[in-house]
């Protein structure tokens, strides 16, 4: 080859090699500019589905029980009322009623079911409480803090103790319909083979202990062996499994839905 000739092709090449390389890069970019998009895009979608999500978990009392704030058809069943989360101002149940209490309609067959299972085994389960209107709440939140202040305490201290044993209106499962008040409301229940038989079954008809021994520091009350809750099965039986109190089982689940396990968290 003359050096002539080895020039032109040297530039060639040269020009050739250019050429790729301007395209590889042109290439990448774009490949990395779509994969930036479409991150941007996932995590869009990541944020709306976590608002989604944690609109029943957080204290946000509007939201807690209007029909748009899921579109989970059984968000019901974890609706959560405690110390720190209030129920919803335009909170509305149907209500049923069994042994003479009312409960919210759509527990009653499981609840019936559960009584029944349980007199089949020769064990009584009676109704002490069911469902209280805020009212009611607030007439029991009084009347412990009017025992209080008769007993010499300030009208704050009052209610500070009140609040130990009773709830403030607003602040009651009981003002769900989801939650039960099991034979005399007594501490001795959870020596009774009623008691024993309910730790075994009660998930099966979709109940759960809400205020179990070891949970006080999440849920905010002491132990209350009569208190149950209804959750619906599905919910309870994950509940008994993982051994998780109802705000436990609410993050879980919302962590569930984020796509990040509880476990590596
Ligand atoms: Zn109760």
């Amino acid at each position: 080859m003359k050096p002539s000739s080895l020039k032109i092709a040297k530039r060639i090449l040269f020009l050739s090699l250019t050429t790729i390389g301007i395209a590889c890069l042109l290439f990448s970019s774009i490949a990395a500019l779509s994969w930036a998009l479409g991150i941007q895009q996932e995590v869009k979608q990541n944020t709306e589905r976590e608002t989604t999500v944690q609109a029943p978990v957080q204290s946000s009392p509007s939201s807690m029980h209007s029909s748009s704030a899921s579109d989970d058809s059984e968000d019901w069943q974890l609706v959560l009322v405690n110390g720190q989360t209030k129920i919803s101002d335009s909170f509305s149940v149907e209500l049923e009623t069994i042994q003479g209490v009312q409960v919210d309609a759509r527990i009653l067959s499981d609840l019936q079911a559960m009584i029944e299972a349980a007199e089949a085994k020769g064990l009584t389960l009676t109704l002490s409480s069911g469902y209280r209107s805020k009212e009611r709440q607030a007439m029991l939140f009084e009347n412990a803090a009017q025992e209080n202040r008769s007993l010499g305490m300030n009208p704050v201290m009052a209610e500070e103790v009140a609040e130990q044993s009773v709830a403030r209106a607003g602040h009651s499962e009981h003002e769900t319909g989801l939650a039960i008040d099991l034979n005399g409301v007594l501490e001795t229940f959870a020596d009774t083979e009623a008691y024993r038989w309910l730790q075994r079954h009660a998930y099966e008809y979709g109940f759960v202990l809400r205020y179990p021994e070891g949970k006080e520091e999440i849920t905010g009350i002491r132990f209350e062996p009569w208190h149950f809750r209804y959750v619906g099965k599905e919910h309870a039986r994950k509940m008994r499994l993982l051994n998780l109190c109802l705000e436990e089982y609410i993050s879980y689940c919302s962590l569930q839905k984020q796509h990040v396990s509880p476990l590596e968290s």
